[in-house]
This record gives C-alpha cells, structure tokens and sequence, in this order.
C-alpha cells in the first residue's frame, strides 16, 4: 500500500504521522466549546460533529459525534466502522470537493480522552521485559514464572486512573521497604518508572469465552501506553496478588485511536514458540504489528534525550490473544474495554522499554544527551513515547503520550 493523497496538503508528506491511510479518532475541544468526535489529517482536524450535523457522516439514526467519547460509536459494530473509514476516506481524498469549513487546526485545540475506559487490564507479555524484572526481583533461575510462556499473565488496573497525554502526574505516596529495612514506612515513590506499552481497545462487546479470532475482529484500535510503575512500592507489595498500588496512580494514553483496519497493513506474526500454545490461545494469523516505538525524557527546561527503541512485534502474546485469555472463564468485555500490552523490550539494553530495565534496577544509570544521568524519574521530567508504522512512502503514526512529573505532596492527607 502506497499513500494515499488528500486535499489536506499537511497529509501528503511521507513521514507526517496523519495521512489519508491513517484517520485516527480523537476527542476536542476549542476554547470554551464542547469536545467532541474528530478524525486527523494532517495537521488538522475534521470535525465529524458538525459533518454529522449537515448529514456528511451518518453512521446511526441518531447522532454518535457530539459527545466527548468514542463508545456510541464503537457500538455500531463493525459494519459501521468500516462504512464511516471508506466515507471519510472519499470526502478527504485529493479531487474530492474540498471542504475547508470543517477543518479545525491542531495546533488550536485541546485533546482529550478519546473514549471512556469502561475497565482496565494491564498484562506482562514482553518476554525480554518479564525475564530482566523478574531476573532482578527473583534471580536469574526464577526469571520467569513457570505458567509464562503458557498464558498471557495480567491483573485488574483501574480505569479511573487512565488519563490523555498531557496530564500532569503526581509522585506517589506508598508503603516501601529496603532490602535492609527491619519495617515498612510511608514515604515518597523514590523510584518511579514508566512503562512503554501499547493499549487496544475493545469495541464489539461479548459474554463468555471468545476464540482468539472473534478477539482480533473485536478489538477497534489501539492507542500508546504508558503504565506509570512505582518501582518501590511494587517490590514490598507485589507478592502474592501482583501490583496494586505502585500501578495505580495514572496510565497515560495517547489521544489518537489508530484503528486496527489503519494498521492492518502492518500486521506481522508473534515470536517462535517455545511450547505449543493450548488451543484456546494459538495463533491463528498475523495479530501482532510492526509498530517503531521509542521512549523520550526531558528533563525539566532541558533537552529530550531518547532512552529506548523498540517495536511492538517484541510481543510474546498479542493483543488479541491477551483478550480471549481475558474471556476465558466467562467474564464479559464492554465497549471501551482497555488492554495494557505489557511493556515492550528488545533484546538490546538501549531497547528496554522501562528505566528499571535500563538502569537495571538503578545501578547502571543512564547518561541523557545533556550529560546528566538517570535511574529513575526526577521531578519536573517529562516522559513521551512515540508509536509509527513505516509504510510505503507514508507513516501511521500514534500523536504524542507525555506527563510530566510533579514533586510529591509534602502531606498527602493534607485538606
Ligand atoms: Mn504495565
């Protein structure tokens, strides 16, 4: 597949995250309007709520872009989704009428949560990932936990703590131990960390077990994950029910869905077994997707140093398979369900996808391009990742995921 042109001029550049092959669904608003459903191409925005409104788009009886959320549309089904990318594929096209009315630029909007996250699941299915922490929280013989190459490990996050890129996080109080601590105290994370993960999105609900193809055909698109971890507080609690609270302070998200049919030209297999799959989870296609990931620090007022390279074919499991996984014994999934990959690393110490693993665990610090080092966030970094699929003379690309991290609160319980 080849770029395809628009009129939107901004669109037609090889490397803009935002061509004609991508229409990643987002949620805006200008100042002092309503957000609302848009779709970007190129540097701007079309803005679907006033399409719908003079019946350009519609996909339902009733109006589905005039909210602050994806889900009613979502709802529509597949058949829907596939109707609204063909229509906006022919009103953008370069020799379509062109129709500037309807054009708001990025530059001039805020971008908010694309959909509303009806629950959140993060899972742990990066081998490279899994074997460093578990190497560095068990040893290297316990590395990997016997039932990992056989399921898609995951816990139950929060989905009132999934935030759009651009918020601001605080830097959380826990309960923390030293390896030489005799007691635990309540303190400041003093080893906060982020995860680089990509995050797909559940658009055909279900109820009971589905195969691991109705979850590939149920999943509407996916988003960049930044699975905020306080490194500290997970190492005292994470025994034996997994993470708690060292994951629930924020998970950012990209504002863009990148929908599965932009990305279907980028899809590619998952790793070489090591055992065979059960039925329920084998593969059954290309699920995973060739997707250059990378992830960013800048200090504050200084420079952005990238800290790590990746690509999403790292995956040992892909989405689809963490999903039906997810279904297994019976738990339905609702629209706007969200699924955290797990974090994503190479093989390669500069491809690790989280400052745990670069600095391996704090003692190898990183040295940002200022000359400043790293084992973990400082107040007043800002942490970014970046997501895009190198096609043929065009990009699909993911929009930012940043936060920046504030010093935590001198009294947390303070009223
Ligand atoms: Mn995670």
């Amino acid at each position: 597949m080849t770029l395809k042109l628009s009129w939107v001029a901004s669109a037609n550049a090889a490397d803009h995250p935002f061509p004609l092959n991508n229409l990643p669904y987002g949620v805006f608003s200008t100042d002092g309007s309503m957000p609302r459903c848009g779709v970007a191409i190129g540097d701007m925005i079309f803005d679907l709520c006033a399409a719908e409104g003079d019946d350009l788009v519609t996909p339902a009886g009733t109006p589905v872009f005039d909210v602050p959320y994806w889900n009613d549309f979502m709802d529509l089904g597949p058949a829907a989704w596939a109707e609204l990318r063909a229509t906006l594929t022919d009103l953008l096209s370069d020799g379509a009428k062109p129709r500037p009315e309807y054009l708001v630029a990025q530059a001039d909007v805020q971008m908010q949560m694309p959909f509303q996250v009806a629950e959140y699941t993060d899972f742990y299915a990066g081998r490279h990932h899994a074997t460093n922490v578990g190497t560095m929280f068990r040893g290297a013989e316990n590395a990997l936990p016997p039932n990992w190459l056989h399921i898609p490990i995951g816990y139950n996050g929060r989905a009132s703590s999934v935030v759009a890129s651009g918020t601001d996080i605080r830097r959380p109080w826990g309960q923390l131990k030293g390896p030489n601590d005799v007691l635990p105290r309540f303190a400041p994370c003093a080893r906060f960390d982020i995860e680089l993960e990509m995050g797909a999105i559940v658009g055909t609900p279900s109820d009971g077990p589905i195969t691991v193809q109705e979850a590939f055909d149920n999943i509407f698109g996916y988003v960049l994950l930044n699975d905020w971890s306080a490194r500290d507080i997970q190492a005292w609690e994470y025994q034996p029910l997994g993470p708690f609270q060292a994951k629930s302070t924020a998970t950012t998200i990209s504002p863009w869905i990148v929908t599965a049919a932009a990305l279907a030209p980028f899809r590619r297999d998952t790793p070489a077994r090591e055992f065979e799959l059960l039925d329920h989870l084998k593969d059954c296609g290309p699920m995973l997707y060739d997707i250059d990931l990378t992830a960013t620090l800048t200090p504050e007022g200084g420079q952005t140093s990238t800290i790590a390279r990746t690509n999403y074919t790292q995956m040992y499991y892909s989405a689809a398979q963490q999903l039906a996984h997810h279904t297994s014994a019976g738990t339905p999934m609702r629209v706007g369900d969200l699924l955290g990959s797990g974090t994503i690393s190479g093989a390669e110490k500069d491809q690790r996808g989280s400052l745990l693993e670069l600095s391996w665990g704090g003692k190898e610090p990183i040295t940002l391009d200022c000359g400043a080092t790293r084992s973990f966030i400082e107040d007043g970094d800002t942490l970014g990742l970046t997501g895009n699929a190198h096609g043929d003379g065009f990009t699909i690309g993911f929009g930012p995921c940043i936060g920046t991290v504030l010093p935590a609160l001198k009294d947390p319980f303070a009223r």
